[in-house]
């Protein structure tokens, strides 16, 4: 016991003496929330009640509803629908944790109430390029499929593997399955040991994947077909290609931002496809989804023309500006990046 405490990682150490005597813990993650940052928030959330916490996750913004399903979903605080009480639970937190995010200012208002609690201990937990310094521990790594593995990680290096139940669980393994695109990308040895580990308690893999994936409502795969017939544009001299939705689409099919998830991924099915965007008009913003194949680095073109970032293979961005705007920059950028694009290995 003594061997294994002297190699304890300092932070960790300290995170678990933080934890030792029972908090009141804030759990936050990115507006827009996907699988990975419900996951994360409620695979800790359920870890930290365990504890003997007093813990509550906010999120600025709704979860789509094919996460409606996860355990303790309904006690998440919604920042747009309650500012007060969120405030509330940021103004009384001895510790916030920041889940799958690297920045405040990805979490809007939010950030800015967090930003404001300088006293109280925070802790960043992400695997996002460029992590801001805004955390007092600071648990990030790029080489993470998400950011659920990196709290499998964390439950274990507390030396809590035992207290993995199955709700916890399923939380992980919703966010490292959605964050993979089932296995696909960004994998690595330790999440299929972890995934391994996972089942071996009990965890019903399918069972998740067709409350998550096979739950679609008519009206987006109507959707994915108007996409694919009506706004997909493929620029072959830069194995390139786009989908755009405007606002009309959006009102016309009655869908919601979330709805949307995963339709960009659909482009790269094509044989040479190796980077696809899909650039939406959004109330105020034209937002982008870009994704890649291989060595070629969109977070690098997010984060240079889109005011955004995110990871090597799947960044996101925007602009304040018109959908025909924005999609003409993008195509103005191609010519500059061909060369890469062309040359990217898969
Ligand atoms: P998505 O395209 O699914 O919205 O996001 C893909 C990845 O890019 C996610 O990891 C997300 O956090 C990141 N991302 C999306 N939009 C933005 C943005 O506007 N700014 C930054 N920094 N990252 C973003
Ligand atoms: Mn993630």
């Amino acid at each position: 016991m003594q061997a294994k405490l002297q190699k304890m990682d300092p932070q960790i150490a300290e995170i678990r003496d933080l934890l030792s005597i029972p908090k009141y813990i804030a759990i936050v993650s990115h507006r827009n929330p996907d699988g990975d940052a419900v996951g994360s928030c409620l695979g800790l959330y359920h870890y930290l009640n365990q504890l003997g916490h007093t813990v509550r996750v906010v999120l600025p913004s709704e979860y789509p509803v094919n996460f409606s399903w996860m355990p303790d979903v309904e006690d998440i605080t919604i920042y747009d629908i309650f500012q007060e009480r969120s405030a509330e639970i940021i103004a009384n937190a001895n510790i916030i944790f920041c889940l799958d995010f690297n920045a405040l200012d990805r979490i809007d208002k939010l950030g800015e109430l967090i930003h404001h609690r300088s006293g109280v201990t925070k802790i960043l937990i992400d695997h996002h390029l460029d992590p801001e310094p805004f955390a007092d521990y600071i648990i990030s790594d790029t080489a993470s499929s998400s950011t659920c593995e990196l709290i499998y990680q964390f439950i274990c290096d507390l030396g809590d593997k035992s207290k993995i139940t199955i709700p916890i669980a399923e939380c992980i393994y919703t966010g490292i399955m959605t964050d993979t695109g089932s296995f696909k990308y960004a994998t690595n040895v330790r999440l299929f040991r972890q995934m391994a580990e996972l089942k071996a308690i009990g965890l019903e893999d399918f069972r998740i994947q067709d409350l998550i994936f096979n739950s679609a409502q008519e009206k987006q795969l109507r959707l994915l077909g108007h996409c694919l017939a009506n706004r997909m544009e493929v620029l072959s001299e830069y194995q390139t290609a786009i989908i755009h939705l405007f606002k009309q689409d959006y009102a016309d099919f009655e869908i919601k931002r979330g709805d949307t998830e995963g339709i960009v991924n659909q482009l790269l099915l094509m044989k040479n496809i190796k980077m696809a965007a899909f650039i939406t008009e959004q109330p105020n913003i034209v937002k982008f989804s870009i994704r890649s194949k291989g060595d070629l680095n969109v977070q690098e073109i997010c984060q240079k023309y889109f005011n955004g970032g995110g990871h090597k293979n799947a960044s996101g961005g925007y602009m304040h500006t018109n959908l025909h705007a924005a999609i003409r920059k993008f195509k103005d950028i191609l010519p500059l990046y061909r060369d890469k694009i062309i040359a990217a290995q898969i």
